[in-house]
């Protein structure tokens, strides 16, 4: 019970990692608030483990509906940030629109997230330890190069600055902030990626060749370092950017 008498909104909870982590989280004893752009992937409210799990629609996009959410919802203790896209290109690929949608998505939406439920965090940490928001970036590009990631990097490193920005901040009001830099994750998304290929096959060898380990990460693969830093288990540990990605940042 690493997360008991917490709670926990997790966004993008509607699938892959998101979904993994609310479920993880309620196992783990705490109150999850699952929210994503797809309401009918929220499929799973109700009693998980020693938690529940209270589902809601949250386009994070919408800066109307982050302040109304925001409203509604008691302080919170954990905060997981986790929606996120991946644009395929060169520099030389971008366009204007890729890339605003890139940073809206990646990045001015945790600024908004974080805006949003600091306020309530502060008033939580005050009164019970530390609260601790998680941002979901990615070793991709952000850490280790790798090719058609340059917004995808660029947006991923900005995540790890503005984790690194929140937690100097608030470090001595006890809000915790870091940052999770996962490996290659067999989620749905990954897989509509592969799909879309040329040749699907190959584009699976690649994503495996690229993990040391010779093989995909999964969501399950991330649960432990999201559950360990978002619980007080992690209190000593704010502003980091934590690599889960089978060796590739050796
Ligand atoms: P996914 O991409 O398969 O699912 C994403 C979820 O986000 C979907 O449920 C979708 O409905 C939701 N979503 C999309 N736009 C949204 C919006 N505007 N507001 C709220 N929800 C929205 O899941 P995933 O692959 O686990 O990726 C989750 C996060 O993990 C992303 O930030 C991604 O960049 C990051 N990440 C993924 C990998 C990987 O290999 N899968 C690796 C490193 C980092």
């Amino acid at each position: 019970m690493r997360l008991e008498g917490k709670t926990v909104l997790v966004t993008a909870a509607g699938q892959g990692i998101g979904r993994a982590a609310a479920l993880a989280c309620a196992e783990q004893g705490a109150h999850v608030i699952a929210t994503d752009l797809d309401a009918a992937l929220l499929d799973y409210a109700g009693a998980h483990g020693a938690g529940q799990v209270e589902t809601r629609k949250l386009d994070v996009c919408d800066p109307a509906a982050i302040l109304a959410i925001a409203e509604a919802l008691p302080d919170l203790d954990g905060l997981f940030n986790c929606a996120g896209f991946v644009h395929h290109g060169t520099v030389l690929q971008i366009t204007d629109a890729d890339w605003e949608f890139s940073v809206m998505l990646n990045v001015t939406s945790m600024l908004r997230m974080c805006r949003a439920f600091l306020p309530g965090m502060l008033r939580k940490s005050g009164s019970s330890g530390t609260a601790a928001i998680l941002n979901m970036a990615s070793m991709a590009s952000s850490i280790k190069g790798f090719p058609n990631r340059t917004a995808y990097g660029a947006t991923k490193a900005a995540v790890i600055g503005l984790t690194k920005g929140i937690a100097a901040d608030f470090v001595a009001q006890r809000v915790r902030c870091n940052a999770l830099c996962p490996g290659t994750v067999d989620t749905p998304s990954l897989r509509g990626r592969i799909a879309q290929a040329d040749d699907p096959e190959a584009a699976r060898r690649d994503f495996i060749a690229r993990q040391p380990m010779g093989r995909l990460g999964t969501p399950d693969d991330m649960v432990p370092m999201i559950i360990y830093l978002l619980s007080d288990e992690s209190r000593f540990v704010t502003g980091q950017a934590l690599c889960v990605d089978g060796g590739v940042t050796i």
